[in-house]
């Protein structure tokens, strides 16, 4: 039978394999998207949005219980859980753009080849799925990332979720242990915490979220401890087992003492792997290794016609990144002179309660690069509208060079993934401090503590 012909063949339907298609698509070429699982990906089925929408409700529902100092009392606030869930799966739908079939068939309409199932290089130009092959001249993969499951003994036979299960869980747990203390290990303890659910975080680092401003960290850690969720840094699992009691997870904690945790449910969120297990990429001779598939700046791969994007390839593993990188490859492969991804403003942020948002470099980042920095602070609890909003916790911490050149920006407050956007535009755009200081705007807006900030200088 003759094999289809494509100009190019995506491998995976998540932010940065759908952008890629339908860039790819939108440039009159004929593509094929291969995806094994769920259209959207990682951030769709399984992150970002089911997470933040559980997270919001969650909030709502903490909120609803501690208003009293507004002078408000919702004595019945409380959780439905397959309502909370079925409101998920309504939000999930509604940025799907319809139900799987629906997105399915939006994505044949705009001209592209959808297939469903696992794919896997046979050659460097052929790729089968379904007992299907495919020939493509060129090549994007973009599988992300799966999560990391840590060798631990009894694991496996204790059982436990990760993210996957996580977000659709049929019932709450009464206890839950997390394993790892990163972003998304702390998104799901607030989360879980807020519904009712008593969480104990284990986390083997000693210092929170280390790729965070260490001050702002900690800050937001000490907010976390005070709602009730246990946090045990230097901690490490060391084996587990079931009995009728529940899951036994043996800890040794920091002071060196073994501690045993009985829970409900453990969730392992440890960190994430790269998904190419089944792509038998020895036979397309793409490089990879324990990290991901290595590509040069411009995504390419040491095979010529072969490029990826997004989680499989970079070291910011968001779904901004993820996207961006999807529209970049799908013109540079297509192209003469490839263009590079620039990584040099790349924002993220920790969805908690507060959140915690950064940009640009940190202070250790400046002081082991050397660079001389001044810093910039507004505290909300001097700000009207956070008084106003009872949102008074946390800051704003703007690094800037002499020249007023901003180089980071670190905010822990109440939508600080939304207040770093101006300083995202700064660094950007080449705004100084100034600048910023100098824009007048309207009161009372949380906003403001970024021009606060920037005044300090
Ligand atoms: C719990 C959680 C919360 C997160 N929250 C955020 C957030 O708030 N903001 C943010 O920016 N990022 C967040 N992320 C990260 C974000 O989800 C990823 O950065 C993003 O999904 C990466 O997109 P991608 O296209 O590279 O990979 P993915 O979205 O993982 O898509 C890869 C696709 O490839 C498919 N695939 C893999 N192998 C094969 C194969 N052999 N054949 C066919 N198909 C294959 C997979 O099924 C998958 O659908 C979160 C991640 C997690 C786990």
């Amino acid at each position: 039978m003759a094999k289809k012909q494509y100009d190019l063949i995506v491998i995976g339907a998540g932010g940065a394999g759908s952008t890629a298609a339908t860039t790819g698509a939108s440039l009159g070429k004929r593509v094929a998207l291969i995806e094994r699982d769920k259209l959207g990906g990682t951030c769709l089925n399984y992150g970002c949005d089911p997470t933040k929408t559980l997270l919001n409700t969650a909030n709502l529902l903490y909120h609803a219980q501690h208003a009293s100092t507004l002078g408000l009392l919702f004595p019945q606030a409380t959780v439905d859980w397959a309502a909370v869930q079925a409101h998920v799966r309504q939000v999930q739908k509604t940025i799907r753009g319809g139900t799987l079939e629906q997105a399915r068939a939006g994505i044949k309409a705009q001209g592209i080849d959808l297939f469903m199932g696992e794919a896997m290089f046979t050659s460097p130009h052929e790729i089968r799925v379904n007992n299907e092959n495919l020939r493509g001249k060129r090549f994007v993969i973009a599988t992300g990332t799966v999560a990391f499951i840590p060798e631990i003994e009894g694991l496996s036979d204790t059982g436990y979720i990760t993210n996957e299960e996580a977000v659709s869980l049929p019932d709450l747990p009464k206890r839950l242990v997390v394993i790892g203390g990163g972003p998304i290990g702390l998104e799901f303890a607030q989360m879980f915490s807020r519904f009712g659910v008593q969480v104990v975080v284990i986390e083997r680092g000693k210092q929170p979220l280390p790729s965070e401003d260490p001050e702002l960290a900690m800050a937001l850690c000490t907010r976390l401890a005070a709602e009730g969720i246990r946090l045990e840094f230097g901690a490490e699992m060391r084996c587990g087992e079931i009995n009728k009691r529940g899951k036994h997870i043996h800890v040794q904690c920091q002071d060196g003492k073994e501690e045993l945790l009985v829970t409900d449910e453990l969730l392992i969120a440890v960190g994430r792997r790269p998904a190419l297990d089944e792509l038998n990429l020895e036979a397309a001779g793409v490089q990879y290794t324990e990290e991901g598939i290595t590509t040069n700046d411009t995504l390419r791969t040491n095979v010529p016609h072969i490029w990826a994007a997004g989680d499989i390839t970079s070291e910011y593993q968001f779904t901004h990144v993820a996207s961006d990188q999807g529209k970049l490859v799908a013109h540079n492969v297509f192209v003469r002179k490839p263009q590079t991804f620039d990584d040099r403003v790349i924002p993220w942020v920790t969805y908690t309660d507060p959140e915690l948002a950064r940009v640009g470099l940190s202070e250790a980042d400046l002081k082991e690069a050397k660079i001389k920095y001044r810093v910039g602070r507004a505290y909300f609890n001097k700000l009207d509208r956070a008084i106003a909003n009872d949102q008074t916790f946390g800051s704003v911490k703007l690094l800037a060079d002499a020249d007023g050149k901003l180089l980071g920006g670190h905010i822990l407050g109440a939508n600080a993934g939304d207040l770093i956007a101006p300083v995202v535009y700064a660094m950007r755009f080449g705004l100084t401090v100034k600048m910023i200081a100098d824009a007048m705007l309207p009161y009372p807006t949380m906003a403001e503590a970024v021009r606060w900030a920037a005044a300090e200088f």
